[in-house]
């Protein structure tokens, strides 16, 4: 069965890429059937925050990115957070030692940067010389009683490493270019290229997805799983690999987690749905067909094949993921995408919490006048707060209010104001208003539609760009209406 893992520190900080990684092992997992481990790789406690955790698991929640093992779901291989699997790994670190596999390397830094410094002068390969491989019991002992302290390096092999990956297709590494790496610190402290494939090989995990700047580990780490296999800790069989191409940002850089548009936090505040997100991050490197650029998760799932993933670097393009996004915006069903709009008007402070049923009810009025206009659901208030701020905060966008509500606009304003209010409550329909503006102000004032309607436009909803304006008011209502109407005179 496939089993496959996503791995994140709790840093508390998702990138795109990062999510990228995890969308494709559980797109991969769901369309065989498998499982998707969640794995917390926390041995670097300086770099771990409480809310790291909890910022991860929300945010793959968020995303709808549900693993079947790991922390707060359980599962036959935990504990799920390395922090808590030192003894493991301490435990098969001896067991390698014992084998032979692994060795205790007591050279200083000093003398490892003269020798590599030498090495490379020479037009030797720089990596690590062999120097500690083969230490007599004497050696050993003047190391000891020098007090130095040992690393841990695990013996490579002298063969070639190849294997066929998963995107990249048969890939080799030279032994002159893999020295002997280090396993274990001095101190004790379990390293990167020890827990993860120890973790890997203990809960069987059978592919390993992740990020082409893993690529050069990869061959350490296959050294180590055959390493394993004969000791016999974990399955014994090494995963298959397939490492996503980079991901590119402005000026054909790799997306740094640095550069703006590549943390999530971002995503979820400026109001992308998780689906539309999810879509747009499936397109880097990964199409569901030619000419085909939106679709949803369980389609993903359907198709989703890692041996058709581009192995060239793709570019990430904000307007296009924002597009992507805008797509999905409107795929939603009308009551469905009222409900998302919700906590954005919320915490804008113009729809009370809970709302009220009535501005509930206008709000699903609203939503088939705007769900075509939005990309994104932070556009919310933008679009529609004027429907519900109270009238004692309601304020014009001063810029709308210099450009349009100018000293001609008062005539235009009176009008309005006058044949609107000649329109009883029960009459306050789209229908009737339309036809009463456009009988004061155009065939009586002879205005054009632009400087007829802009006006009223940014007096009641106090923008220049608003839902269309009949429905508008006639969801703001009469009272209102004529008020902000009447406000909007000078
Ligand atoms: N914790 C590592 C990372 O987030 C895992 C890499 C891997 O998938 O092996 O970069």
């Amino acid at each position: 069965a496939v089993r496959v893992r996503f791995p994140p520190s709790p840093t508390g900080l998702l990138t795109v890429g990062n999510i990228r990684s995890a969308l494709f092992n559980w797109a991969f997992a769901r369309h065989f059937g498998g499982k998707l481990v969640l794995r917390i790789e926390d041995t670097d406690t300086a770099r771990n925050t409480a809310e790291g955790y909890r910022y991860t698991y929300d945010a793959l929640r968020w995303l709808g990115l549900i693993w079947d093992e790991g922390p707060e779901a359980g599962g036959d291989f935990g504990p799920y957070l390395q922090s808590e699997r030192i003894d493991i790994y301490a435990d098969v670190v001896a067991k390698l030692m014992a084998a032979g596999r692994a060795y205790h390397c007591y050279c200083s830094q000093e003398e490892l940067d003269q020798r590599r410094e030498a090495a490379r002068t020479a037009g030797q390969h720089s990596g690590y010389d062999g120097h500690c491989r083969n230490l007599t019991p004497e050696q050993v002992q003047a190391y000891v009683d020098e007090g130095r302290r040992p690393v841990v390096r695990l013996r490579m092999p002298d063969h070639p490493i190849v294997f066929d990956d998963l995107v990249r297709g048969e890939i080799t590494f030279l032994p002159e270019n893999l020295g002997d790496y280090v396993l274990v610190r001095a101190n004790g402290y379990p390293l990167y290229p020890l827990v993860n494939p120890v973790d890997d090989a203990l809960m069987e995990i059978t592919h390993v997805l992740r990020g082409e700047d893993l690529l050069p580990s990869t061959p350490r780490q296959i050294a180590l799983y055959e390493a394993l296999a004969d000791i016999g800790v974990g399955s014994g069989r090494t995963p298959r690999f397939g490492h996503l191409p980079f991901v590119m940002g402005e000026g054909n850089k790799r997306l740094s987690k640095r550069d703006k548009g590549s943390g999530l936090t971002e995503y979820v505040d400026r109001g992308f749905l998780p689906e539309g997100l999810l879509n747009y991050l499936a397109l880097l490197g990964w199409s569901i067909a030619e000419d085909r650029d939106v679709f949803t998760m369980a389609e993903m799932v359907e198709a989703f094949d890692i041996r058709k993933v581009n192995s060239n670097a793709a570019r990430f393009d904000p307007k296009k993921c924002e597009a992507i996004n805008a797509a999905h915006m409107r795929l939603l069903p009308q009551d469905e995408f009222a409900e998302r709009m919700i906590p954005f008007l919320t915490t804008a402070g113009v729809l009370a919490e809970p709302p009220s049923e009535d501005d509930l009810a206008v709000l699903r009025a609203a939503v088939p006048l705007v769900q075509e206009r939005m990309n994104t659901l932070s556009e919310s208030e933008e679009m529609l707060g004027f429907l519900f701020v109270s009238e004692d905060r309601f304020t014009v966008d001063p810029d709308a209010a210099a450009k349009v509500l100018t000293g001609d606009a008062t005539a235009v304003l009176d009008a309005a104001a006058k044949a609107l209010a000649d329109l009883g409550d029960t009459e306050w329909t789209t229908e009737a208003i339309e036809a009463a503006l456009r009988a004061s102000l155009i065939d009586g004032l002879g205005l054009k539609p632009k400087n007829a309607f802009g006006p009223v436009r940014v007096a009641i909803s106090g923008r220049r760009i608003s839902p269309p304006l009949f429905e508008s008011l006639e969801l703001l209502g009469r009272e209102k209406s004529l008020h902000r109407l009447d406000r909007a005179r000078r």
